[in-house]
């Protein structure tokens, strides 16, 4: 509990200085004012460009991949900024491991440009970590862009309605056919949903395994119409 709070402060910490201090371009160091990525860095990250409106999957005239035709996700729609490659894998993973939550503002702003156009969820809801990970980690990066894309696009952001309750392997340490056993059963959610348009949050769709899980909990929840927005997705599976 103890680390927990002294993560919590460190983090809040990270967050003032870099609010406050000039800081330098994460990928290339020149000075960057406010910002974690100079101006050249960000126009060059790989943008997802036309994709599959329901798995986010690159498709060159915005039509359904074959996996979405044949085999729908649970999802109706899916919208992804970035390609999961060099160097968002590296930022990404920053986000995630390295305490550079300052890049969630960052990838909140750029993912609301592309959204606020779009009929908006009545809901933003985080992939939730289980609570083992989540007191290892300190955080759910999910959960902190959910809260920056909250108050950029004014739509509400639950934490507590969507609940992991199995401390599953990393999906990225299992074979490509062990992940949907893997994760199958490892959403609950915590009462029926008022809610009927919502938004699952995450920081990367993958095999797209996890985001189906949640999807579905919701899905029987009462929720008609889920979407998933992730700030990059993998195009293959190797
Ligand atoms: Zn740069
Ligand atoms: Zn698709």
């Amino acid at each position: 509990m103890k680390t927990h709070i002294i993560t919590r402060l460190a983090h809040r910490l990270a967050q003032l200085y870099s609010k406050v201090l000039p800081i330098n371009c994460r990928l290339c160091g020149i000075c960057s004012d406010d910002q974690p990525l100079c101006k050249d860095c960000a126009s060059e990250l790989p943008q997802i460009g036309p994709a599959c409106p329901r798995c986010a999957l690159p498709t060159p005239h915005y039509q359904l991949c074959g996996q979405c035709l044949s085999q729908p996700p649970e999802q109706h729609s899916s919208i992804s900024i970035y390609q999961y490659k060099d160097p968002v894998d590296r930022l990404i993973v920053d986000l995630k491991f390295n305490d550079k939550l300052y890049l969630t503002q960052f990838f909140a702003e750029r993912m609301a440009e592309v959204i606020k156009d779009k009929p908006l969820p009545e809901l933003l809801i985080p992939i939730p970590l289980h609570p083992n990970k989540l007191k290892q980690r300190g955080y759910n990066q999910s959960y902190e862009l959910a809260k920056a894309l909250s108050e950029l696009l004014l739509i509400p952001c639950s934490n507590n309605f969507l609940e992991r309750v199995i401390d599953t392997k990393p999906q990225s340490s299992m074979p490509y056919k062990e992940r949907k056993k893997n994760i199958q059963h490892a959403f609950q959610s915590t009462a029926s949903s008022t809610f009927k348009h919502i938004a699952l949050i995450d920081d990367v769709l993958t095999t797209g395994h996890t985001a189906n899980a949640a999807a579905k909990t919701l899905r029987l929840a009462g929720v008609s119409r889920i979407e998933v927005w992730t700030i990059a997705r993998t195009i293959r599976h190797d």
